[in-house]
């Protein structure tokens, strides 16, 4: 294990180790040299891998590719949209996300997000005009915004939608699997996320053609989507018809996902449900203990929501900049790091460092929101002290800069 930041607090930047069953697959692909997915006739390790994670899903087909930002882009592609369509996404996301629909040749419509971390359903509902082609939901931290809102507005007008679940996996809405409500879903395998190759992504849909797309896209030259099969494990059906369809009529952009990346990831799949539970138990002792704090909220999640967090967000309320600046230094030196996400130089979730995408006009829920929220990594793996040291230090910082205040005023 590295050193945390200051040798004080708990190190919450190490991931969970491999499962062990990981090494005996990856001592055979490096005994055979078969690492890429296409070479095997069959039951290649990422073909395995897309039918575990469909299943366990619940959907018809999954593809494996390099990066969930790659599952966004193909996502795009494959929805067919024409070039400089408008795709709506949370203004609070990762700078990821409008970058993929940069790529697919898109424009992005940045949707106002409110102090809990959600869409505002006033500013999606006012955004969402005809010139909308697709609308692409970011569970940011694994918030969920009201996807019933959003699924009504979407469906009356013909748009898609695309979950990006990079950060969500795990999480459930009415107790339905968050990624399978809109018509793609897209997960990420960094190593921040619940599953872990380092890097990698999957995409998901009930779609054939969606799917279709997709996979040649994504890199199945000549006849290797033959390797893609129904549920069932044949190759004949919708899906190949929809091959036969789009055969030979798209780009190939080349983002597979290779066989140790997949060998690696499998045998974590059976570790999720605990990571799951785990991670909301430790979330939900945190949150407890941080709302205690008069100058601390953590937001209620929706009602419908059951998350799956391994970090924890929440807004630090009645403290000026220089104040929220001295709650940040007051952390650290307790040992724990916390990052307030619109103080920080350069953050890739604040966005105006998004320069790329020109001017949004105005996102005053957002701005206001990334000036005064926190944001603590929360390994699933903590222990209960770990934990303890963690919440008493955030709580302590706050006391420490209004205690400090409050004495100046005097
Ligand atoms: C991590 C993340 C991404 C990007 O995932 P990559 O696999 O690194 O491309 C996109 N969106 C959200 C919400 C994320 O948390």
């Amino acid at each position: 294990m590295s050193a945390p930041a200051n040798g004080l607090g708990p190190n919450v930047y190490d991931a969970e180790p491999i499962p062990d069953a990981a090494r005996a697959e990856i001592d055979r692909l490096l005994q055979s040299g078969d690492l890429f997915r296409y070479t095997a006739p069959q039951d290649a390790p990422v073909a395995l891998l897309e039918r575990e994670f469909a299943d366990m899903m619940g959907v018809k087909y999954a593809l494996a590719v390099a990066s969930c930002s790659a599952a966004l882009f193909l996502s795009l592609k494959a929805l067919g949209l024409p070039r400089d369509t408008k795709v709506l996404i949370p203004a609070f996301t990762f700078a990821a996300v409008p970058s993929s629909v940069v790529h697919a040749d898109c424009v992005p419509v940045l949707v106002d997000v409110m102090d809990n971390y959600r869409i505002d359903m006033a500013d999606f509902a006012a955004k969402l005009t005809d010139e909308v082609g697709a609308v692409i939901i970011s569970h940011m931290r694994g918030h969920t915004s009201d996807m019933d809102a959003i699924m009504a507005l979407c469906d009356a007008r013909g748009i898609p939608v695309v979950e990006d679940a990079a950060h969500s996996l795990g999480t459930l809405w009415h107790g339905q699997k968050i990624g399978t409500i809109g018509k793609i879903g897209c997960f990420s395998f960094q190593s921040y996320k619940m599953l872990n190759a380092g890097e990698g992504g999957v995409l998901i849909t009930n779609d054939p053609d969606v799917a279709a797309r997709a996979v040649i896209m994504s890199g199945a030259y000549e006849h290797n989507w033959k390797k893609h099969k129904e549920p069932h494990g044949d190759n004949t059906g919708e899906l190949a018809e929809a091959f036969g369809r789009w055969q030979n009529k798209l780009p190939l952009y080349n983002t597979r996902l290779s066989n140790l990346s997949a060998a690696v990831v499998r045998p974590q799949i059976g570790e999720l449900d605990r990571r799951v539970t785990d991670g909301l138990r430790n979330h939900d002792y945190v949150a407890a203990k941080l709302n205690q704090s008069p100058w601390i909220d953590v937001p209620a999640p929706l009602a419908p929501e059951t998350r799956a967090p391994d970090s924890i967000q929440f807004n630090l309320t009645g403290m000026t900049d220089d104040e929220t600046r001295a709650f940040m230094d007051a952390a650290k030196s307790r040992g724990v790091g916390v990052q307030v996400f619109g103080m920080h130089e350069d953050n890739a979730r604040a966005f105006w460092n998004w320069e790329f995408l020109g001017d949004q006009g105005p996102l005053p829920g957002t701005k206001a929101m990334l000036m005064r929220a926190c944001d603590t990594r929360l390994p699933v793996r903590l222990t209960t002290p770990e934990l303890d040291f963690i919440a008493d230090a955030i709580v302590s910082a706050a006391a420490d800069v209004k205690s400090t205040a409050s004495v100046a005023a005097e």
